[in-house]
């Protein structure tokens, strides 16, 4: 019965654990041989192509492959298993064979009476309910020979999260009648219970109980009119799309159409390919994966769709729900547990076949791939920053392999890494370019407002007399406003004036953050909060000042600047919880506010045809981290704000305010002009060895003792040049060790240092060499291959 991917329990010297089969040799290697004690499951957990694409992440990205392993397993399933008896025939065969079993009979009456499958569990309560003799070893020695006597069927599988099975209460009428004269009847007497039963025969498939008359319901039951029966509740996410969305399949632009006759072509040929969709946005790449997502299930192959934050993509999710219907399942974090439980089971059980969802859905069930698309390729949420740190873009390109199948990889500004590979002919993946707005609808003209002239001319921080003129246009013509604002909280930090001390986080090397609601200090790496203080709390003075900007602060000015204008907030403050996202948008979209003020989340793909103006605050706040990809962020960023403004009809107009009016990042977000940021930045990263020219692995060296941290750090520099890396010279290198730009997190003092090389091969085999040395202190070190994160 073993199988790759069965879970069995194993013994281990003296102890039992459990464990999944990986494979199996023929040629044991020379130790002692012991047999598999149990089975614990009957289906494997994982096929072979789910093992090997296992394998895969934890070689590349240094991870045990337990923990990549777990990407497959039902999400929030434990290692629990739970097992489920089902009667095989109709109570009549059972009672039969049963007179002389009186345990047996009870056991398998209730089975039949429940209708379906029960958890052991579950059966126990029902039968101590009934009798409370009955205990979980007499049951379980009657269920086992039950289904020797091949009555009933068992069946074991991973447990479910820990969430109990929601039920409700269905009432339907009971048998056929003529029911219109039974309620004729009742009529006169008990006019409720008529009413009922008419409900009932105008409903296809019976009524909520909680939904009609209850002592009506009940009387109707005593009488055997009405049959009650308990049924689980399907946990559906809500559809959390905005209204008015199209059904129907659009007529493909000329551009769209050479992507599709790529991507079919492949489909047809049931081969690998890899593509690129360069667009801006409006250029209609989402069209593009529409069609080909439908040539995928026409071809009885399914679909899995990833987006950075499903949550704040209602409008994309609403589109794909519009014409996929019920072959949608969504797979993100915000779902709770037995929601994201069930809709992972029904794509496992193929009852969906098209998965939309956040980055772990790259690991999604399907048995068969056609095409997988990755919308905004370049964003950082791909990223998962705890064990294992895959890439969902790298998992979805083996995937896409294993399966032969189109992986499509959507944006307006990809990632320098994705587009240098688009444009190598030697690699796996195709440029395809949509140069053009549906429409040919105009980009809106952006304009650079240099702060420092502002500046000089004594006008305080948060608006320009440009944007303040911009905005009264928009409110006189009853337009709508976005305004964009890197910073949540309402003003950075608070410093005296007399000593100029700053308040910092105790366990975190950041300053405080100001919540003008709270009335608290808090810290945005690990919550930890205080009162604001009244006199500063180094030398006493009342001369407390607040510094920087926040978004409450900027919604805070604006309703004071402009009397009678709606604001909305969306920021992680506002959005803390379930379906806000999806309401602030909503109101926005209804036009209930005139202006929405927040930070890089309402950057994403919102389609809100009345905004014609797009405010940046403050195009620097990126700019100047310490991070080789700072510029490409602010450029990305700035490039997918701006697509924010003249989405519909109206033309749109973008103001960026900037210290920097002359940073390629933000001259070249303010042309649209993607080639030559790109040709800008690639040859920066070429003079400095970084990626694309570049693999990277970061290694975090963390520890509550800075002189331990620091100390571990040396010593990996000098076993690495034990081993030939050398330090910022050659094929292999390594820069460091200095201390990261976050020195402490939550009281944990931080390091780190920096490996390149050509091939992430060769630097991964000396850093496995390198960890083995270090013994115990290894456990200080966060490994993170191909890093986003450099903080
Ligand atoms: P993107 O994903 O690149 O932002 P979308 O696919 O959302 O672009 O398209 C932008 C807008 O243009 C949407 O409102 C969409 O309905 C519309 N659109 C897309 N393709 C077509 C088409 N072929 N014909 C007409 N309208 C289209
Ligand atoms: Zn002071
Ligand atoms: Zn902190």
């Amino acid at each position: 019965d073993l199988q790759v991917g069965s879970f069995v329990l194993v013994p281990f010297g003296r102890r039992r654990l459990a464990g999944w089969v990986t494979g199996f040799t023929d040629d044991p290697p020379d130790v002692r041989i012991r047999p598999v004690d149990e089975l614990l499951v009957d289906e494997p957990v994982f096929d072979e192509r789910g093992l090997a694409l296992a394998r895969w992440i934890a070689e590349h990205y240094m991870s045990p492959l337990r923990d990549a392993l777990r990407c497959l397993l039902p999400p929030g399933a434990g290692r629990d298993t739970q097992t489920w008896v089902a009667a095989e025939c109709g109570a009549a065969e059972g009672a039969s064979q049963l007179h002389r079993a009186p345990r047996q009979l009870q056991v398998f009456e209730a089975l039949v009476s429940a209708g379906e499958a029960l958890e052991l569990d579950e059966l126990v309560v029902t039968l101590q309910e009934r009798d409370a003799s009955a205990n979980r070893s007499t049951i379980m020695s009657a269920v086992r020979s039950l289904e020797e006597r091949g009555l009933v069927c068992v069946r074991r599988t991973l447990a479910s999260p820990s969430v109990r099975e929601r039920r409700q209460q269905i009432a339907r009428l009971a048998g056929r009648r003529d029911w219109a004269q039974v309620a004729d009847r009742l009529q006169s007497r008990a006019p409720r219970q008529a009413e009922t039963i008419l409900e009932l025969q105008a409903a296809e498939d019976g009524l909520l109980v909680a939904e009609l008359h209850r002592s009506a319901v009940n009387a109707l039951a005593e009488k055997g009119l009405v049959k009650i029966t308990e049924e689980p509740v399907r946990r559906r996410p809500e559809g959390a799309g905005l209204e008015g969305q199209a059904e129907e399949f659009l007529t493909l632009t000329e551009h769209q159409r050479c992507a599709l006759e790529q991507i079919d072509e492949a489909l047809r040929r049931r081969e690998y390919h890899g593509l690129l969709l360069h667009g801006v946005t409006g250029s209609g790449k989402t069209e593009v994966y529409l069609h080909a997502i439908a040539s995928a299930l026409r071809q009885g192959r399914g679909a899995v769709v990833l987006v950075p934050e499903i949550a704040l993509t209602p409008q994309m999710v609403g589109r794909f729900r519009a014409r996929f219907g019920e072959r949608l399942a969504l797979l993100h974090s915000a779902l709770s547990a037995g929601e994201r439980y069930d809709e992972w089971m029904r794509v496992q059980r193929g009852e969906a076949d098209l998965v939309v969802g956040a980055r772990s859905a790259i690991f999604a069930p399907l048995d068969e791939i056609g095409v997988i698309v990755i919308d905004e390729e370049h964003e950082r949420a791909y990223k998962q920053d705890s064990p294992p740190r895959y890439h969902a873009v790298e998992v979805a390109r083996r995937r896409a392999k294993q399966h032969a199948a189109v992986l499509i990889m959507g944006s307006a500004t990809p990632s320098l890494e994705s587009y240098h590979q688009a444009r190598d002919p030697e690699c796996d993946i195709a440029l395809c370019e949509l140069p053009e707005r549906i429409d040919s609808r105009p980009l809106p003209e952006v304009e650079i407002i240099d702060l420092r002239g502002e500046t000089l001319m004594g006008r305080g921080g948060t608006f320009s007399q440009r944007l303040l003129d911009a905005l009264d246009g928009v409110f006189a013509r009853r337009e709508q406003a976005m305004l964009f604002l890197n910073r949540r909280g309402y003003s950075t930090f608070v410093i005296c004036k007399s000593c100029g001390f700053t308040l910092n986080c105790e366990d975190c090397s950041v300053s405080l953050i100001y919540h003008h609601q709270s009335r608290e200090m808090r810290c945005h790496h690990c919550d930890f909060a205080v009162p604001v203080p009244a006199v500063c709390p180094s030398c006493g003075s009342e001369d407390i000042g607040f510094h920087g900007l926040g978004t409450e602060r900027v919604a805070d000015q604006i309703a004071r600047e402009f009397e009678g204008v709606r604001v909305l907030r969306m920021d992680r403050d506002t959005t803390g919880g379930k379906g806000a996202y999806a309401r602030i948008l909503q109101e926005f979209a209804r036009r209930q506010a005139d202006v929405l003020i927040g930070t890089q989340m309402i950057a994403k793909g919102h389609d809100f045809p009345d905004v014609t103006l797009v405010g940046v605050l403050n195009a620097d706040t990126g700019l100047n981290r310490p991070d080789f990809r700072a510029s490409e962020h602010t450029f990305q960023l700035l490039t997918q704000v701006a697509g924010r403004a003249g989405r519909a009809d109206k033309p749109g107009r973008v103001l960026v305010q900037t210290y920097n009016p002359e940073h390629p990042a933000i001259t070249n977000a303010s042309r649209h002009d993607y080639e030559s940021f790109y040709s800008y930045e690639l040859a920066k990263r070429r003079e400095n060895m970084y990626p694309p020219f570049a693999r990277l692995v970061n290694l975090t060296i963390s520890d509550e003792d800075a002189d331990r941290a620091l100390g571990i750090a040396r010593r990996i520099a000098y076993e690495l040049q034990e081993r030939g890396v050398r330090h910022k010279r050659g094929r292999v290198q390594f820069v460091g060790p200095a201390q990261a730009p976050l020195a402490r997190l939550r009281g944990r003092y931080r390091y780190h240092l920096l490996l390149k090389g050509e091939s992430s091969g060769e630097l991964r085999a000396a850093l496995a060499a390198v960890l083995d040395a270090l013994g115990d202190e290894a456990e200080a070190v966060t490994v993170d291959v191909d890093p986003l994160d450099m903080m």
